[in-house]
C-alpha cells in the first residue's frame, strides 16, 4: 500500500522568520534567496486561510480521481541542461487501481509543457486545470490492477517559494550549483506526479542526466553512473522506502565527498571543495545526532539508503536519506542562539533538526499538510531529546522553554484539510511546549520513554493524522487527552489556570479557563522542589496551601499555560 505521509521542514516558516533578519554570512548564496521573497507590502495568501480557491481545492483534495488508485513506484527519470536552464524527461507511474474507472488525476505546474503521456505505446488524452493533469484512458482500469504509465515533460520550472522551489544557481566559484526544495509548494513545479500528502510511493528510482563534470546527489541508495557519451552522465539513485514527493530531489554541483560509517549505517556527506574542511569537523555531529534519536525511538528509518548530508545555499530541508544543509558550517542556527537560553550554541540547529525529520516527517508523516504539527511540532520536540541526551534533563526543558517568546497564539495549530494547507509556524514553538505539557501529565519518566518509542514504532512508515496520535495517547495512558490535545491543537489560546488564594483561611480555589468544555489537567504549583499537584478541571475546586499568593509558583515551564493570579 502507498503509505501516507508527508513534511516539509517548514524549515521555509524558520526561514521567513529570519527573512527580516540580514545573514550574517554575505558570502553565503542564500541571502540571495531571502532578498527574493515578496516585499511584506505585498499581499501574500497563507494557503488553507479564508475561502479555498479552486485551484488550492484541485491541489489539496483527495478527490475521486486520486482516491480511486494506489501509488507503487516512480521511476524519474530526467536530463538537467544547466546552461539552458531545461528540464526534460519522464516520470513513469505504476499505480493499483482501487475502483473501476477511466480517469486519474496527477499534477504538473501549468508552466511545464506535457509533451506526451503514454500508456504502453498508446498516447493518453488529458485536461489540465491549473496544476491538476486529469489523464483519461481508453478503457476501463480495473479495480485491483497494476498499470504503468510513462509521463514526458519538458520546460524551466518556475523558481518560486521561500527555497526557491527549483533553482538553477551557480556557486560562489562560478560552477552550476542547482537544487530543489519544494516542500509546500509540491514537487509538481518541477516533475509530474501525484501531488498530495496521503498515497506514496512505495519506492522510487531517480536518474539524473548531467554535464560529465557534475555530481547529483538525489535521495536513496547511490547506483552508479554512466557516461552517456554526448557530454553528459546519468547518476542513478534508488529509493527503498515509501518517500514524500517534497522530499525528492536533485541537488547538483560541484561536489567532494566523503564518508564514514556508524555500525553498519553508511554515512556519505557532500561538500563544495572550498568547505570541505568545514564540512568534515561539522558534520561529524550527525553521529551523535543518529545515536541519540536511535536512543529515543529506535533504529534509523532509511538504513538501506545510507544517511546523507548535502551542502546547499538556503539554510536546510528534510531530504529524505539526503538531509540538506545551509547552516554556515557553524553551531546554532544560522550563527545564532535560536532559543536564545545559551544551549542552542552548543550544536548545529540544521543537522539537528532536519535530521530528525527522518524520524518525524519523513518515516512518521503526516496524511494532509494540515497536521503539519505531526513533522514539526515533534521535530522541535526531537531537538531537546538530543538535548536530554547529550546534556541532561534541566538543559532540554531549558532549552524548549526557550521556544515561548517565538509563540503567536494567533490561530490554531490545525488548519483546513484538504486545500494543501500552510499551519502557521505555532506548529514548531507551540507544538514542542505542548508535547513537553503531555510529559509533565504523564509525570513519569520511563513511561514516557516507552510511550515515545512505542508511538514511533507504532507509526513508522505511516502518513496519520492527529486523530491517530490522539487515540494512540488515550490507549496507551488509559486517560482521556482528548480535552488537552483539542485545546492545544484546535484552539488559538492555552488555558489558564484561574487561582484565588483566602489568606485568612491559607487556602486557594483553582480551575481552568479553556475552550474546551470538558478540559482538565493535572498541574504542579507552590514551591519548587515541593511541588504540591492540582488535579484542576474546569470547576472550580479548593484546597489548603502553605504556600501565600506572592511566593505561590506554577510550574510553567512544565507545562505550557497561563497563570492568572489576581
Ligand atoms: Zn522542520
Amino acid at each position: 500500500m502507498g503509505k501516507m505521509r508527508a513534511c516539509l521542514c517548514w524549515c521555509s516558516h524558520l526561514l521567513a522568520i529570519f527573512a527580516a533578519v540580514s545573514v550574517a554570512a554575505g558570502r553565503n548564496p542564500q541571502t540571495s534567496v531571502q532578498t527574493s521573497q515578496p516585499s511584506p507590502a505585498a499581499p501574500q495568501r497563507v494557503r488553507g486561510q479564508g475561502e479555498p480557491t479552486k485551484a488550492e481545492i484541485l491541489r489539496g483534495a483527495y478527490g475521486t480521481y486520486r482516491a480511486n488508485n494506489d501509488l507503487l513506484f516512480y521511476h524519474l527519470d530526467i536530463r538537467i541542461d544547466p546552461a539552458k536552464k531545461l528540464v526534460s524527461g519522464k516520470n513513469t507511474i505504476r499505480f493499483k487501481m482501487l475502483q473501476d474507472d477511466t480517469r486519474i488525476q496527477l499534477d504538473l505546474a501549468d508552466t511545464l509543457n506535457i509533451d506526451k503521456i503514454l500508456l504502453d505505446a498508446t498516447p493518453l488524452h488529458y485536461e489540465r486545470d491549473s496544476g491538476a493533469v486529469f489523464v483519461d484512458f481508453p478503457y476501463t482500469l480495473r479495480s485491483g490492477s497494476v498499470y504503468s504509465i510513462d509521463f514526458y515533460y519538458s520546460g524551466t520550472p518556475v523558481q518560486t517559494g521561500r527555497f526557491g522551489g527549483f533553482t538553477f544557481g551557480t556557486d560562489p566559484s562560478g560552477h552550476p550549483w542547482i537544487y530543489t526544495a519544494c516542500e509546500g509548494i509540491g514537487a509538481s513545479i518541477w516533475w509530474p506526479n501525484k501531488d498530495q500528502w496521503r498515497d506514496e510511493v512505495e519506492s522510487m528510482q531517480i536518474s539524473v542526466a548531467i554535464p560529465n563534470d557534475l555530481v547529483d546527489v538525489s535521495n536513496g541508495r547511490f547506483q552508479g553512473k554512466t557516461d552517456l557519451g554526448d557530454g553528459y552522465t546519468r547518476w542513478d539513485w534508488l529509493v527503498h522506502y515509501p518517500i514524500n514527493n517534497y522530499d525528492v530531489s536533485v541537488n547538483i554541483g560541484n561536489y567532494q565527498h566523503f564518508s564514514d560509517k556508524m555500525g553498519d549505517l553508511d554515512m556519505d556527506f557532500y561538500a563544495l571543495p572550498e568547505d570541505l574542511e568545514k564540512a568534515r569537523k561539522q558534520f561529524s555531529q550527525a553521529k551523535g545526532m543518529i545515536e541519540a534519536y536511535e536512543h529515543y525511538f529506535g533504529e534509523y528509518p532509511f538504513k538501506k539508503d545510507g544517511y546523507k548530508l548535502v551542502e546547499v545555499p538556503y539554510s536546510g530541508m528534510e531530504h529524505q536519506s539526503a538531509v540538506t544543509y545551509g547552516n554556515h558550517f557553524a553551531n546554532g542556527y544560522l550563527e545564532r542562539d535560536w532559543t536564545g537560553v545559551g544551549i542552542s550554541p552548543r550544536f548545529d540547529f540544521i543537522i539537528i533538526h532536519e535530521s530528525g525529520h527522518e524520524w518525524f516527517g519523513n518515516s512518521v508523516s503526516a496524511a494532509d499538510p494540515s497536521d503539519m504539527w505531526i513533522h514539526e511540532g515533534w521535530t522541535t520536540y526531537l531537538e531537546s531529546l538530543y538535548v536530554e541526551y547529550m546534556y541532561g534533563k534541566d538543559d532540554a526543558i531549558k532549552y524548549l522553554n526557550g521556544y515561548k517568546p517565538k509563540v503567536k497564539n494567533d490561530r490554531p495549530i490545525l488548519t483546513l484539510r484538504g486545500v494543501n494547507g500552510e499551519p502557521p509556524a505555532d506548529q514548531y514553538f507551540k507544538g514542542v511546549l505542548f508535547i513537553n505539557t503531555l510529559r509533565s501529565i504523564v509525570d513519569d519518566d520511563a513511561r514516557w520513554w516507552k510511550l515515545l518509542h512505542d508511538f514511533y514504532q507504532h507509526f513508522k512508515y505511516q502518513n496519520i493524522m492527529t486523530d491517530d496520535v490522539v487515540q494512540f495517547f488515550n490507549q496507551q495512558t488509559g486517560m482521556n487527552l482528548t480535552p488537552v490535545f483539542d485545546q492545544y491543537l484546535r484552539h488559538t489560546a492555552i488555558p489558564t489556570l484561574e487561582l484565588k488564594f483566602d489568606t485568612a483561611k491559607s487556602t486557594v480555589s483553582y480551575r481552568w479557563q479553556a475552550d474546551e468544555p470538558m478540559f482538565q489537567m493535572p498541574i504542579r504549583v507552590g514551591k519548587k522542589d515541593n511541588w504540591q499537584v492540582l488535579r484542576a478541571t474546569s470547576d472550580w475546586q479548593t484546597t489548603r496551601t502553605s504556600v501565600n499568593k506572592d511566593d505561590f509558583e506554577v510550574a510553567t515551564d512544565l507545562y505550557y499555560v497561563n497563570v492568572s493570579k489576581p
